[in-house]
């Protein structure tokens, strides 16, 4: 069984992120979404909140699951049997530390490899901080994130 794991911080997850999901559903038997723990700090939403919404966002999509973790992510790849990392790419701006993290994961252990995924134009700008920035200034954020985020997000400034 192929497993690969969709690691981040979610915070929101959007429709950019679902893109890259499905994607990733589609070619292998199973994908692990999961938000990153360590991300917590300076954060929007909790952990809990993040791992709910996206429950609710990718309940259609039957070979993907949700979950959360703690410290390095390579670590939490074997502990499940991943041997894919899947990271989304939008603009050249993301390539430089999208390479460094993914050549820094295969020195921690070459057994698990990144795999990179190019966004479709339509998503290419979306990103959770402009998502945030857009929301907290009351502008309208229902194109760019999944209804359940819209509708959770409504309530919450
Ligand atoms: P992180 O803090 O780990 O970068 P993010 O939640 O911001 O977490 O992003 C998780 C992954 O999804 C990253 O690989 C990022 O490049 C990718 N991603 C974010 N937004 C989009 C988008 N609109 N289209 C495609 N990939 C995206």
């Amino acid at each position: 069984m192929k497993i690969a794991l969709y690691p981040g911080s979610f915070d929101p997850i959007t429709k950019g992120h679902i893109d890259i999901l499905k994607n990733g559903a589609e070619i292998f038997d199973k994908v692990i979404i999961a938000v990153a723990r360590n991300s917590e700090k300076h954060s929007f939403l909790t952990v809990a909140e993040r791992v709910e919404l996206i429950r609710e966002s990718v309940k259609d999509i039957p070979n993907v699951e949700v979950d959360s973790f703690e410290g390095l992510t390579i670590e939490y790849a074997k502990k499940r049997g991943a041997k894919v990392i899947l990271r989304g790419l939008r603009a050249v701006s993301d390539f430089e530390y999208e390479m460094q993290l993914s050549q820094a994961n295969s020195a921690l252990s070459n057994d698990i490899k990144t795999i990179f995924m190019i966004t479709k134009p339509k998503y290419n700008f979306i990103s959770s901080s402009t998502i945030k920035e857009i929301h907290l200034n009351n502008g309208d954020i229902s194109k760019f994130v999944p209804e359940c985020v819209y509708e959770y997000l409504k309530n919450k400034k």
